[in-house]
């Protein structure tokens, strides 16, 4: 029996059937240093797909900054500690002014639950505006905001509270074309008319800036910041989903709200933030903090643990020292234009699209009918994989193939990356 048959059966054995595994040929990786990743039979890949590893797979200086701390220290946040203020200080530097309390979690779907909390118990309100298509976590809470969950397989529909925007989707949504922004937002308008018409307050409005599990989306311009606008006309809370685009991948900004020219109230932070380690944060004002310190406590066993916080510090130095931001917009200026010169003599690519280091390409049977080919997505990203390059296929069809590569991706790995594709794609 091969070692991947036997991992595979006692995988069967202990773990729920719920988990699933990436690639038709699963990978057992043992190994991985920046954007590479080995398996246990010393091949390498080239990872194109795993934005948690923001800063590169085992960065030396993040392990070094867990290891130092873990020997010396690690607590909870009933003691006075530095290590959180000073990464608290840091976090809080990069972002506007008005957003300067956090709260510290281990995952984004406990910082989105804590966002949600925090809108609620100043709307005293749970009505939830959310985007079709988006995904927000896995908990209870988000499966229920969540249509990319609770409108999938398994799932249940929304409750009464949570309203459904149609998806802004410029491309393929009920409104296209990049002036179609203010006819999304005018959905928006609708949902809060009726949402006062039933005698009720909005709550909040959460959303992605840049939609991730809905398929790589770029709202049309105009469509965030007019629904804020009118969120807040309407005394609700604009909660942003950073957990998937913020710390410099978009390349010209460092969050994803600052490509939309909006300022939430909350952000939500995750994945990338601890390069793999689970650290999250919300980020509010001190406004909103204040009223949710209704006596309550705020108490959270592993969340702002000096070895996460310490972590979280060394993310945001390496981003810094080694110019990862400034890598991802000439890396993925590069690659996105390499794509679109693919998409010029393939067919079978309906739209390539994204900001920096997070881009999307779209794969259909027809140009005419835009017909997704979620087969076809799935096969180019076994292929890719079977050739040494790791991607992955989402989007509410399942045809939209993802790039999310940890930052330190460079001009070589992309034009590798399109190279193989462009093979696989003349083959078809
Ligand atoms: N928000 C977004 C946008 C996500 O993509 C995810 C995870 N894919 C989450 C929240 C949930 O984060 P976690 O898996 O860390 O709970």
């Amino acid at each position: 029996m091969s070692d991947n048959h036997r991992i595979q059966k006692l995988r069967n054995k202990y773990l729920s059937q719920s988990f699933s595994l990436s690639y038709d040929e699963p990978l057992h990786l043992v190994s991985g240093r920046g954007q590479y990743l080995y398996d246990s039979k010393g091949n390498e890949y080239l990872d194109a797909v795993n934005n948690i590893q923001h800063v590169g797979h085992s960065h030396p200086k993040v392990t070094e900054a867990a290891n130092e701390q873990f020997k010396k220290l690690n607590t909870n946040t009933r003691y006075l500690d530095e290590t959180i203020l000073d990464y608290a200080r840091a976090l809080t530097d990069k972002l506007p002014s008005s957003l300067n309390k956090c709260y510290f979690t281990n995952s984004g779907s406990e910082s989105n639950d804590l966002a949600l909390r925090i809108a609620r118990n100043h709307s005293n309100s749970k009505e939830t505006i959310v985007l079709e298509g988006a995904y927000h976590g896995h908990v209870t809470s988000l499966i229920e905001i969540s249509p990319y969950k609770h409108d999938g397989p398994g799932g249940k529909g929304p409750p009464d509270y949570v309203h459904v925007v149609p998806i802004p989707d410029p491309y393929r949504g009920i409104y296209r074309g990049p002036s179609s922004g203010l006819k999304y937002a005018a959905e928006v308008e609708t949902i809060l008319h009726e949402i006062r018409s039933n005698g009720k307050r909005v709550s909040s409005f959460i959303f992605e800036p840049i939609m991730g599990c809905g398929g790589q989306i770029i709202p049309p311009n105009g469509f965030l910041s007019s629904s804020l606008k009118m969120i807040r006309d309407h005394q609700g809370i604009c909660i942003a989903d950073e957990v998937q685009v913020g710390f410099g991948r978009m390349g010209d900004s460092f969050w994803g709200f600052e490509t939309q020219d909006i300022v939430p109230d909350i952000v939500s932070l995750g994945k990338s933030i601890g390069n793999g380690h689970p650290l999250s944060v919300v980020v509010t004002s001190e406004e909103l903090s204040d009223e949710f310190n209704n006596g309550m406590e705020y108490f959270n066993s592993f969340g702002g643990n000096p070895v996460s916080c310490a972590i979280g510090l060394a993310v945001l130095n390496v981003i810094e020292e080694e110019e990862l931001q400034k890598n991802a917009l000439k890396v993925g200026n590069k690659l996105k234009s390499l794509l679109n010169e693919l998409k010029s003599v393939h067919d079978i690519i309906g739209d390539v699209r994204g900001k920096g280091l997070f881009l999307g390409i779209e794969i259909i049977k027809d140009l005419a009918t835009l017909e997704p080919y979620q087969k076809m997505a799935h096969k180019i990203v076994n292929e890719m994989r079977n050739k040494g390059i790791l991607l992955s296929s989402d989007g509410p069809d399942h045809n939209v193939i993802k790039i999310k590569p940890p930052m330190v991706f460079n001009g070589a790995n992309a034009l590798f990356l399109v190279e193989t594709l462009d093979k696989i794609l003349s083959k078809k």
